[in-house]
């Protein structure tokens, strides 16, 4: 299989390196048909926009740039943060509106809605660096809160499950599939393994394999990814982003 789009990648809006233009001059050169910027949400510590209204600032650049490059679709999205048990992200409807792509995942780092949500939810996946005793029921908290944000939001990509926040696969692939979520494979982080891949696959997910790029020449890198897929015997037509080879 060979990759048509890269949907998933972070520019200096948030802690990419590249610039938007040098990304989408990347994404062009390597011959994508399609591409995504989609910068950290507000509340992730440290790396988010800042201020969501940067990713109207995000639009504007990218709409002065589309001209000079006419067979590269650029798609503006982002990768918002869950930020509490109940599956809220760290963005409002009318930004999410705005956007070309929704991305939502799990991480650690993120400034939580309420003080109840910094410990039950925040903290609780902190301890697990020191204790494996709470695994089960972190895991069950984050599964939750994932399944929600898929049931509350128009998500169109849950990006890297099972990474550094452990989830329930087989919950979180029935929600992808009944919500319309695509299912990602991460090749930034690569740790996914094919068992999770064949758990997925089985609750009948549609897949996308992203570069996660926080660097212009990361951008495209899907091989590892694509390789997962077809040892799993995932077909183009049960991804978002692959086609046969010719
Ligand atoms: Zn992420
Ligand atoms: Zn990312």
């Amino acid at each position: 299989m060979k990759a048509i789009a890269d949907l998933h990648s972070h520019s200096t809006y948030s802690d990419g390196r590249g610039t938007v233009t040098e990304n989408i001059r990347a994404a062009a050169a390597i011959g994508l048909e399609r591409y995504a910027i989609t910068d950290h949400g507000p509340q992730n510590i440290g790396v988010g926009v800042g201020d969501e209204n940067k990713y109207l600032v995000i639009k504007e650049e990218v709409r002065g740039l589309r001209e000079n490059f006419p067979d590269l679709q650029v798609l503006v999205g982002a990768e918002a943060d869950i930020i509490s048990l109940e599956g809220d992200i760290d963005l409002s409807r009318e930004t999410i509106e705005a956007l070309e792509l929704l991305i939502v995942g799990l991480h650690p780092y993120v400034w939580p809605k309420t003080w109840k949500d910094g410990w039950d939810f925040v903290l609780s996946n902190q301890t697990l660096r020191v204790t494996r005793s709470m695994e089960e029921k972190v895991r069950c908290r984050n599964t939750k809160a994932l399944v929600e944000a898929m049931a509350r939001y128009p998500v169109d990509i849950v990006s890297h499950p099972n990474l550094e926040m452990p989830v329930e696969i087989r919950e979180v692939a029935r929600a992808c599939h009944k919500y319309g979520s695509a299912y990602e494979i991460n090749t930034g982080h690569n740790f996914q393994t094919i068992e999770d891949v064949l758990t997925a696959a089985k609750e009948g997910v549609t897949f996308v394999v992203n570069s996660d790029a926080h660097f212009p020449e990361s951008i495209g890198r899907l091989d590892i990814g694509i390789e997962l897929l077809e040892r799993a015997g995932v077909s183009p037509e049960q991804t978002l982003n692959l086609k046969a080879e010719q």
